[in-house]
């Protein structure tokens, strides 16, 4: 693969791939990327395809020249021998077997659709061989991978300037992250890891068209492509890239965003109970006892949680950043931009922490059940006798701390929030701005070329 985009980049190949019949395939096939496919694996012994007309064999650095016919339309994929990717007719009789090293990739004979189990995928598909696995990829040109991504991405009624800024956000992500599975044989994943890409059958007109408007414009910063991030609804302000993960790009500061305060998800609320919280946290192997409290100690600049205490009857927890929507559930906590309440319901909980003389580990103690008493155990004062607590700085507190039965989680807009606010891109495009206009807004100082691959 490495060895591949080497070539690619190099630019030695066929610019301009031209069939037989005169068709015109691609432009070039530097602009092809491939893509693992997960949605439509049914299983890893045996995949089935169907091809009108039949299928067309070729290796992948020359896309000019079949090199074998194959008539039947509908075939089976296994591996053989754990090494030798085989293709059978629905008799089980071999019909042709290569080695992964071959590098061959195939194509259905009316040179529009593959269909893989029962999805339908533009261009090529190649079969790999990974840890005994047949992984299943589609060699797919760019622009058309697009189509597979974009209605996917955001939904196809969105405005037509939206859907032109999500275009030309997923080919700059597309082609920023080509690395991001090269060890494993491919360049992106086909699920939310990289970007969704549903093939042929998840197209639609709209989305197609603004792909097709904006044909080869990608995001540049300083002349370099850039890490075009987005996600749902920014709730209000975007999220610093430094302040999400550690890394900071002039493109990816946090912006106002008055465009994402009146649409899907802008206000939420999510209440759960202490039991909740304790469930959520044990399913994390997180294991703290009966929950008593949780506290935001530390936000970013644009208001996200960074870190959420959660204490414990047998201790504490600090969550960080990522971790708070992992624990909590991503629909749940539809973003870190936050804010705790919490709802006493009059409880009488008292649970609290003693420790005696001989400074043992602290005890937890229900205040109900507990009675002072003398140097000598001759009894005090019982609980009925305390009617008020005094702090460590001698100041009168209150009666009984209060237990807390729910908390009460009000945030704002859904996802990471770094980048584009696809919601903010819907309400600024309703508003008549251009997808320069929304790209330029939530992408600092950015400017729009043409791809060159
Ligand atoms: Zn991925």
């Amino acid at each position: 693969m490495k060895r591949l985009i080497t070539f690619i980049m190099l630019g030695i190949l066929v610019i301009g791939v031209v069939f037989s019949n005169g068709y015109v395939y691609a432009d070039s096939v530097d602009n092809f990327i491939s893509i693992r496919l997960t949605s439509p694996v049914k299983s890893n012994e045996v995949v089935h395809l169907y091809g009108e007309e039949g299928f067309l064999i070729f290796n992948k650095r020359n896309l000019t020249d079949y090199l074998e016919y194959i008539t039947e339309e509908k075939i089976k994929v296994k591996i053989v021998d754990g090494k030798s990717i085989a293709i059978f007719d629905m008799e089980d009789n071999l019909i042709y077997s290569y080695k992964q090293e071959d590098e061959l990739i195939l194509t259905s004979s009316n040179y529009r659709n593959v269909q893989v189990e029962d999805k339908n995928y533009r261009d090529f598909i190649e079969f790999k061989i990974i840890d005994g696995r047949l992984l299943i990829i589609n060699y797919v040109d760019l622009e058309n991978y697009l189509y597979g991504v974009v209605p996917r991405e955001m939904p196809a009624y969105f405005e037509m300037e939206a859907l032109k800024s999500q275009a030309i956000a997923s080919r700059t992500y597309a082609l920023k992250n080509l690395n991001k599975h090269s060890s494993q044989g491919f360049d992106l994943c086909d699920t939310i890891h990289c970007q969704v890409y549903g093939g042929m059958d998840g197209e639609h007109e709209r989305s197609n068209w603004a792909v097709d408007e904006t044909r080869g414009m990608i995001l540049t910063y300083n002349g370099s492509i850039i890490d075009a991030l987005y996600h749902s609804n920014s709730g209000g302000i975007t999220e610093d890239s430094s302040d999400a993960w550690g890394y900071s790009h002039p493109y990816l500061i946090s912006v106002e965003d008055r465009f994402s305060t009146d649409a899907p998800n802008s206000n939420w609320t999510y209440n759960l109970s202490t039991d909740e919280v304790k469930t959520k946290l044990s399913n994390h192997g997180i294991y703290i006892g009966s929950i008593l409290d949780m506290e935001i100690i530390d936000t970013t600049s644009s208001g996200r949680v960074k870190k959420l205490k959660i204490i414990g009857s047998l201790g504490e927890k600090v969550l960080n950043k990522g971790e708070i929507r992992e624990v909590f559930g991503l629909n749940e906590i539809k973003s870190n931009l936050f804010t705790v309440k919490k709802d006493f319901k009059g409880s009488t909980s008292s649970l609290v922490y003693a420790i005696d003389g001989e400074g043992l580990a602290p005890q937890l103690v229900d205040l109900n059940n507990v009675s002072v008493i003398d140097g000598n155990l001759k009894q005090r004062s019982s609980r009925g006798l305390i009617s008020r607590f005094i702090n460590k700085n001698g100041i009168v507190d209150r009666e009984l701390p209060q237990g807390v039965d729910n908390f009460i989680i009000e945030g704002k807009g859904y996802g990471h929030g770094v980048g584009m606010s696809q919601w903010g891109a819907q309400r600024m495009a309703e508003e008549g701005y251009s997808f320069e206009d929304i790209l330029k807004y939530y992408y600092s100082g950015v400017d729009i070329t043409t791809n060159n691959r």
